[in-house]
């Protein structure tokens, strides 16, 4: 019987699927619901479609590894209603510190939420279920098979046994996060291109706005990337960095965290300490082969400077599941095929080309020198606040490093 104790949600996995999702993060969130919702639409009256969607852990399990900032109108454009347990508050505008501790700020009210993702997470695997989704938060997958006679084999383990156990879907739609290394030898992207360390603590003790995110630019700080401070409410703060991938071995990422707190924030209480990998170039690769999907960092879908991901692996989760409904009938790779170009054209028209964009400029905004960050926030901090656009702080940024802006015309002139 199906384990309805409310801190987990254990449905006993049966033999056969026609779609199985792996890992209950934002992509396989979204693409298990999406696929009960309109598969529900599509199936009418008839046989429904039965849907799997499998995770290691319980994917509210916290702290979850982000720091949870997303843009507003994006996120209630992608699900039916944000819940108001799943705000943990509004961001109102953004402050930029250059590397000698120059703040820049800038606000546009209402741009953002700080989110809750572990009641977020919660509440869409319960939205899924109630669709009929079968969730199992215990069912860690080891592998993959390839396509035989129209299924794919999924092997799984479970706490407590040696022998793993085995399904099969007649589609496959990996959101198992950066790297999870299956189908290594098909034709399909992978989530391990240009893979960085990112760490973060919750912290008490430092005075900030609330609605305001911080982020650090500089080599002192984290080279490469940024480092953080992203309120989660009056009290505690989720403070953290990320390393670019070529610096990762000059500043280890925890150890930039921890100088990044002590002379940041010093004094400040630390309640938990983790870290996390993003994957967040543009591979160019495959989204999909043989009825199986990637989507979410399992494909590399971060926003390359931002690392932004929560949205793209939604947003990504969401068509994967829409291409996976049309191809599910289809027996030849040959018809399916076009449904995979779709799927890889919407995610390129909603991100992918802006990301393959940005990827391009993204080594020369690493190397800019921290005297131009410096330079750049001297110059915007003598202007009033209104006047602190993001247009003018990133123009005013380009102004001061004429390398880049030469290496920006790529954004520009090329698609
Ligand atoms: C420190 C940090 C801060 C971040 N901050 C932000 C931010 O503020 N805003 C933003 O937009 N993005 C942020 N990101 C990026 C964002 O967290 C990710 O891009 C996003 O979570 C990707 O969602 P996903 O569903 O693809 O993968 P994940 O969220 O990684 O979910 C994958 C799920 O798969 C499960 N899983 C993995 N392997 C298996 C397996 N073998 N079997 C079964 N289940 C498996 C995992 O347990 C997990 O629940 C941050 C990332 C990090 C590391």
């Amino acid at each position: 019987m199906a384990d309805t104790t409310p801190d987990t949600m254990l449905d006993p996995l049966e033999p056969e699927y026609d779609f199985l999702v792996i890992g209950a993060g934002p992509a396989g969130l979204m693409a298990a619901l999406t696929l009960a919702l309109e598969g529900a639409a599509r199936t009418g009256a008839g046989k429904p479609y039965r849907i799997a969607l499998t995770d290691k852990r319980d994917p509210w399990r916290e702290p979850v590894a982000c720091a949870e900032a997303v843009h507003r109108a994006r996120l209630e454009s992608l699900v039916r209603e944000v819940e108001p347990a799943w705000v943990r508050g509004p961001v109102d505008g953004a402050i930029f510190v250059s590397p000698d501790g120059t703040p820049v700020q800038f606000g546009q009210k209402d741009t953002g939420y700080l989110i809750d993702r572990a009641v977020m997470h919660r509440r869409l695997a319960e939205q899924g279920r109630e669709r009929g989704v079968h969730c199992n938060f215990r069912a860690r997958v080891t592998g993959v098979s390839r396509l035989e006679n129209g299924f794919r084999t999924v092997t799984y383990t479970v706490p407590g046994e040696e022998t793993p156990r085995t399904t099969r879907a007649r589609v496959v739609l990996d959101c198992g996060g950066p790297g999870t290394g299956f189908a290594e030898d098909e034709n399909i992207i992978q989530g391990n291109f240009d893979v960085e360390p990112a760490v973060f603590a919750l912290v008490r003790g430092p005075k900030y706005p609330v609605n305001y995110i911080q982020m650090f630019f500089g080599r002192n700080y984290a080279p490469g990337g940024y480092a953080w401070l992203f309120p989660r409410d009056e009290h505690v703060a989720n403070v953290g960095l990320v390393v670019g991938r070529d610096y990762a071995h000059e500043a280890p990422a925890r150890q930039a965290l921890k100088t990044f707190l002590e002379t940041t924030y010093p004094g400040s209480e630390i309640l938990t300490f983790q870290g996390g990998a993003i994957p967040c170039g543009y591979p160019d690769a495959p989204l999909a082969v043989d009825n199986l999907y990637k989507a979410g960092d399992a494909a590399n879908m971060v926003h390359p400077l931002s690392r932004a991901g929560i949205l793209e692996a939604m947003t990504g989760g969401k068509y994967a599941a829409l291409a996976a409904l049309e191809t599910i009938r289809l027996d030849q790779e040959r018809d399916r095929a076009p449904h995979y170009a779709a799927y890889k054209e919407k995610w390129d028209k909603a991100y992918g080309l802006g990301h393959r964009r940005i990827a391009r400029i993204k080594k020369a905004f690493m190397e800019v020198p921290d005297a131009t960050f410096d330079r750049a926030a001297h110059a915007l901090a003598k202007l009033p606040p209104e006047k602190q656009t993001l247009g003018r702080i990133l123009l005013t940024t380009l102004w001061q490093s004429p390398m880049l802006l030469w290496k920006m015309r790529s954004l520009f002139l090329s698609k």
